[in-house]
């Protein structure tokens, strides 16, 4: 349904139902340039999508995008600093200072075959979109959008919003709602079930029925998407502050399972369960606290449970603990690589916390302060105390680290000296921690 809402409207609207107000000096100073001078230049211009939902629902925007009926070349010779990109979508990019707007021009929905443009269009036997650069009108361009919660556009020149997909009842009802027939939708591009799950989580909000009645069947359709691509959605669904909820949320759908193949027996196991979750608590905290995160760290939860139970395996088979957990590492990662890429700065220090979980039992002599100095020692002790935490039994190795690197030289020497008359290599045995693994 077409609605056009001016904010008179809306603040009568808002007053029943708690939508927050929107208004022009809401909108980022350069967004709001980059709509002005597409609009002088005589097109449409409006802010669209994740940054007016957002708004409504009193939140802070992540970014600012732009949609227009200027196409990619009319766009560019606007601004100073402006380029265009990609290849699925073209897209101009205009920067000011550090601050990037993403300007989009209005696209055709996938089944405009009336469209003469049309023949820019096409598509797989599955029905996937595989190049889609046809160009439409502002209505056109809402329908084609994946939720009706992205779908409003807002002018801030004349203070109106547009709401052609019934978005603003959507988000009175907090609702998650696919726009147009689901399952063609998640045809067209599977990592759409991607997306209406994080919003859901992101957003708090509750997965229309038809929406979700699909999601499951469908799920494996993530099998054709690239890599690289599926790789940058995991790290939106992960590390976006609201990994927990997502984490729950893929896997009640069955596509954490597509994400990362390996993760479906960890995940029914209570301890690879607890460690999941408490790595995405753990992120999502850091998040809160304004702290550092890497990606590696979440991964290498991820795949932790398989890791040890390979490794475990390969050293019942006879190889020695260092070679078994290479192993592992390896066989692992070549699994999750088939399916989502992981670039070398992250899988390397991934596997680097692995190493060290063999490591950190291994404290004689003047290892354990060897392993202090290492540079990922502080991200593998604190995977060790979430194993711990988690349930795997590690005879307190964790609370050792915790009183180690409180002390001082000479406590430390202590410390190791107490660990018993076990010897190096016995201890070395008992305390390996694939076999606690799962
Ligand atoms: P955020 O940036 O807060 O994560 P967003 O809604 O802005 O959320 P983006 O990924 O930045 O999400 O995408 C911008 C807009 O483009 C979306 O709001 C949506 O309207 C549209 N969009 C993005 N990806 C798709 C897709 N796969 N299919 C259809 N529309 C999409
Ligand atoms: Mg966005």
């Amino acid at each position: 349904m077409l609605q056009f809402i001016s904010n008179l409207l809306s603040a009568k609207r808002r007053r029943r139902s708690g939508i927050a107000a929107i208004g022009p000096d809401m909108i980022d100073r350069n967004a709001r340039e980059v709509v002005k001078t597409l609009q002088k230049a005589g097109f449409e211009a409006y802010v669209v999508g994740g940054c007016v939902r957002d708004l409504l629902l009193g939140l802070k925007p992540k970014d600012f995008d732009v949609a227009t009926n200027a196409a990619p070349w009319e766009v560019k010779p606007l601004f100073r600093r402006a380029r265009v990109i990609g290849r699925r979508f073209q897209i101009v990019h205009a920067q000011f200072g550090r601050e990037i707007i993403e300007i989009t021009t209005f696209r055709a929905p996938a089944d405009s075959e009336q469209s003469g443009a049309s023949r820019h269009l096409k598509q797989s036997d599955s029905g996937m979109l595989t190049r889609d650069n046809v160009f439409g009108t502002l209505e056109e361009d809402a329908l084609r959008r994946d939720l009706t919660v992205n779908a409003l556009y807002y002018d801030p020149s004349s203070d109106t919003l547009y709401d052609f997909a019934d978005g603003l009842d959507d988000i009175e009802r907090r609702t998650i709602r696919m726009i147009g027939d689901p399952a063609t939708r998640y045809r067209e591009d599977p990592v759409r079930m991607l997306r209406a799950v994080r919003f859901a989580a992101k957003l708090g909000f509750t997965i229309d029925k038809k929406t979700a009645a699909p999601i499951a069947k469908l799920a494996p359709m993530l099998g054709q998407i690239s890599s690289s691509r599926l790789f940058d959605e995991s790290l939106k669904l992960f590390l976006s502050g609201d990994g927990l909820a997502t984490y729950q949320l893929l896997r009640d759908y069955a596509l954490l399972a597509e994400l990362v193949p390996g993760v479906a027996k960890a995940d029914q196991d209570p301890t690879g369960y607890r460690l999941f979750e408490l790595a995405f608590n753990n992120t999502d905290q850091r998040l809160a606290d304004g702290k550092s995160i890497t990606p590696a760290f979440i991964w290498a939860a991820l795949l932790w449970p398989q890791v040890a139970r390979n490794a475990a395996k390969l050293e019942a088979s006879g190889q020695s603990p260092a070679i078994a957990f290479e192993e592992a590492a390896n066989r692992v990662m070549g699994l999750q690589l088939a399916r989502t890429s992981i670039p070398r700065r992250f899988s390397q220090p991934m596997r680097e916390i692995w190493e060290l979980q063999g490591r950190l039992p291994q404290r004689f002599g003047s290892r354990a302060e060897r392993l202090v100095e290492r540079q990922r020692f502080r991200a593998a002790y604190d995977f060790l105390l979430l194993r711990e935490e988690s349930g795997e039994q590690l005879d307190g190795l964790g609370q050792w680290w915790t009183d180690y690197q409180q002390c001082d030289t000479e406590q430390r020497r202590q410390m190791v000296n107490l660990l018993g008359s076990g010897g190096p290599k016995k201890r070395r045995r008992r305390k390996r921690p694939a076999r606690s693994g799962d």
